[in-house]
């Protein structure tokens, strides 16, 4: 198990490196988050051992078990999925990164807490790039109302933008999805409030990392493709 982890993790870096210099990057541009959803914290610690410091979790209350499981203040803990209000006070304390703000109220209300507990936070704000409707995020329409509203928020820090991909689209309209936020990610650039550093792309999962690093991803959230071989005890 040890050894076949490792191994994945091994495979998936030289991927990513791959992609990297093909497109010309450097692949330390590019940051893995492990999405330990469907192991136990004892397989997440591994993966910690390994050098793998950027865990992610899609449901908070799973990250929340996980991350006082592992009880590593050296491990940076994302929220990939949707944050519940009432979830927030909890989150917040574990949590380095949430990929997930798709509303104003949302991100109001994570400041509103945020600033009780005198806490910073970092955060994505989540396009619905696919237009499928089952997909969370914003439509991308209201991506630069949002941006200004969240930005004048003093306990949140938007450093870019994250998407998923359509589980319905080919190559070809992966490729667009991922470029579409590319393109939405510069043009927030050029209205965001100055000083504001806007640069992280969350997009690329296991089926579709490589194209995500071509169309420019800082962040490839994967997690199925990591734990090929080793038994699942899912928390989803
Ligand atoms: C599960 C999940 C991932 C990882 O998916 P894989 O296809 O298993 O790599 C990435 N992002 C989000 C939001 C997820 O829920």
């Amino acid at each position: 198990m040890r050894e076949r982890l490792q191994s994945n993790l091994n495979q998936v870096k030289a991927r990513i490196a791959a992609a990297a210099s093909q497109s010309g990057r450097d692949p330390d541009t590019i940051q893995l988050v492990a999405i330990t959803k469907y192991v136990d914290a004892a397989t997440a610690a591994l993966l910690v051992e390994f050098g793998c410091r950027d865990l992610g979790e899609r449901r908070p209350q799973v990250l929340w078990d996980k991350a006082a499981a592992l009880n590593n203040p050296g491990v940076r803990w994302h929220l990939v999925g949707t944050l519940q209000r009432n979830k927030i006070r909890r989150t917040l304390p574990s949590v380095s990164l949430i990929h997930s703000i798709d509303a104003v109220r949302l991100a109001q209300a994570v400041d509103r807490i945020a600033q009780e507990l005198r806490w910073t936070v970092d955060v994505l704000l989540e396009v619905n790039v696919s237009k499928e409707s089952s997909k969370q995020g914003m439509d991308p329409g209201q991506l630069e109302a949002v941006l200004i509203a969240v930005a004048a928020l003093p306990a949140i820090r938007v450093r870019g933008l994250m998407c998923m991909s359509g589980l319905q689209s080919d190559t070809t309209a992966k490729r667009r999805e991922f470029s579409s936020l590319r393109e939405l990610l510069d043009r927030m650039q050029h209205v965001a409030p100055q000083g504001l550093q806007l640069r992280e792309l969350s997009m690329g999962m296991s089926d579709d990392f490589e194209l995500a690093i071509a169309e420019g991803a800082t962040i490839v959230r994967l997690g199925s493709v990591l734990f090929a071989g080793i038994p699942r005890q899912s928390t989803e």
